[in-house]
């Protein structure tokens, strides 16, 4: 049987694969974006889609678009240097926002997925990281505003779901990257791939011995179908377990763009995670889930869009100094 769907962060790297996937289930999707780090470029080609509906509006003010038997909640800035402008609104989303998403799907008898985080874990002392781990955050830190409300919203699922009896579901994501990931948010896979292509130097925090766990979109999204359909209520990391030192991602994507360009060393940022690496072994035995894809086959899958990405900068760039040439 086909659901009507509702995704909140539609319009966000993860939500417009997730509502691609969920269309070709033959779902229809009703979307849900403020347009605060997510862009409309990214559903463009959902343009003359009849089972697609789009609404612009702001998760923490109480929402209502009819019955629907679904709500993904993917909806909060996600990388640091968003969720670092916009602290406020991160703790928001995480806890209003969140909320009226679980009253939403209270109301209605649907089932229920939240977008958690490996931040979960903050710098973990436990490594790789099971989900029974409860992890070592900073609260009062500058990545507490995105740590502490994804940590808040754990907790409004598992209440909603022990004391509403709502149908939920509670995925930690690890790292992810793809098309459709942000040129300019500051994440490292995109930092790294538009700097080679541009020729620019590798920007390498700290002495880049700090590690991350890469997955690529299409697996990861793979995982939160099978979870979806899945009854487990307890969370489930889906991520990459192939752990990388992000000087090694930098020497990857060097090897995959074919760049010339050098590797600089720039300050570490506050509280950066030292390690970070999923223990999958849930989502292998419950999902039957594994992830495909290698990172550098996965960095190769992205650079046709990256280059568009970058070649689209150039000529904005290119068409301002020809204006302000006109202009002189
Ligand atoms: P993204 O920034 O591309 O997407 C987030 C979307 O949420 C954006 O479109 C943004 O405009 C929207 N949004 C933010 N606040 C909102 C609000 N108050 N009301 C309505 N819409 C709002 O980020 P993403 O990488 O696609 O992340 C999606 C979700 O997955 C987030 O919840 C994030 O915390 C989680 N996550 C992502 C990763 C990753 O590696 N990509 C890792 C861990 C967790
Ligand atoms: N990083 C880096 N150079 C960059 C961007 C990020 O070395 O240009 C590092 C960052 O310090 C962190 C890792 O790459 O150790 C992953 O950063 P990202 O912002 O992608 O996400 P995080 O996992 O920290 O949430």
């Amino acid at each position: 049987m086909t659901k009507r769907v509702l995704i909140t962060g539609v319009a966000g790297f993860l939500g417009s694969h997730l509502t691609d996937a969920l269309l070709s289930e033959g779902n229809s999707v009703v979307g849900i974006d403020n347009l605060s780090t997510g862009s409309l470029e990214n559903l463009k080609h959902l343009q003359s889609e009849p089972r697609f509906d789009f609404h612009q509006h702001d998760i923490c003010v109480p929402f209502d678009f009819d019955k629907i038997d679904y709500v993904f909640n993917f909806a909060s800035p996600a990388s640091p240097e968003d969720y670092s402008r916009l602290g406020i609104e991160t703790l928001e989303v995480g806890s209003s926002g969140t909320r009226n998403a679980l009253e939403l799907a209270s109301k209605y008898g649907a089932k229920f997925l939240h977008a958690s985080t490996s931040e979960c874990y903050g710098d973990p002392t436990i490594h790789p990281q099971p989900e029974e781990y409860w992890g070592n955050v900073n609260p009062v830190g500058p990545r507490s505003v995105y740590d502490e409300a994804k940590r808040f919203s754990e907790a409004l699922v598992m209440a909603y779901h022990r004391y509403r009896k709502v149908d939920t579901r509670l995925v930690r994501i690890f790292n992810t990257y793809g098309p459709r990931l942000h040129a300019e948010d500051g994440r490292v896979i995109s930092n790294f791939i538009v700097q080679a292509l541009q020729r620019d130097d590798l920007t390498v925090y700290g002495d880049g011995s700090q590690t991350r766990s890469f997955c690529y979109v299409s697996d990861e999204i793979d995982g939160f179908l099978r979870l979806a359909h899945s009854d487990q209520h307890l969370p489930v990391n889906i991520g990459n377990p192939s752990e990388w030192t992000i000087l090694d991602c930098a020497r990857a994507v060097l090897r995959v763009t074919g760049s010339a360009s050098r590797i600089v060393f720039k300050p570490l940022p506050v509280d950066d995670p030292t390690q970070r690496q999923p223990d999958i072994t849930r989502a292998r035995q419950l999902l039957g889930w594994e992830p495909k894809i290698d990172l550098e086959t996965g960095l190769r899958l992205c650079l046709e869009y990256f280059q568009s990405r970058v070649a689209m900068n150039i000529s904005a760039h290119e068409k301002t100094e020809f204006e302000k040439g006109l202009r002189r």
